[in-house]
């Protein structure tokens, strides 16, 4: 966990108690059940988020086919001679990818290394755009 989302947990805490507290005077209604709506809700929006990011933590594979769950694990990039940093990973296709936290890059039969995807920051997520 960041320093940021330390603050935005607590920031959301704070501002669960503070909502049901005049939710719950406004409706008549106990403020712990209003704050436990509340915090069934927040937690439906950071699993979605969560989701959300995950599956964009890598992009879809060169066929379009293979997302997060299709890859698989192959090893890390300095071992199997592919780049110094980085992990390799392979997709259902055959294909392989030099995967590093901004950079997906497709593995050629021959060894070489061909741009594919940069993770860009958009908004408040991250997203891959094209490498050209
Ligand atoms: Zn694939």
């Amino acid at each position: 966990m960041t320093l940021v989302e330390v603050v935005w947990s607590l920031g959301i805490i704070l501002g669960i108690i503070l909502v049901s507290k005049i939710l719950g005077a406004w409706l008549g209604m106990s403020s712990m059940i209003v704050g436990m709506w509340l915090t069934c809700l927040a937690a439906a929006l950071v699993l979605a988020g969560y989701v959300y990011q995950r599956r964009r933590s890598v992009p879809k594979c060169e066929n379009g086919i293979c997302g997060i769950d299709d890859y698989e694990w192959t090893g890390f990039a300095k071992d199997l001679g592919v780049a110094d940093y980085g992990d390799v990973r392979k997709c259902r296709c055959g294909r392989r990818y030099l995967w590093t936290s901004d950079k997906f890059s497709i593995i050629t039969d021959d060894g070489r290394l061909k741009p594919y995807k940069l993770r860009v920051k958009r908004h408040w997520f991250y997203t891959w755009v094209d490498d050209k």
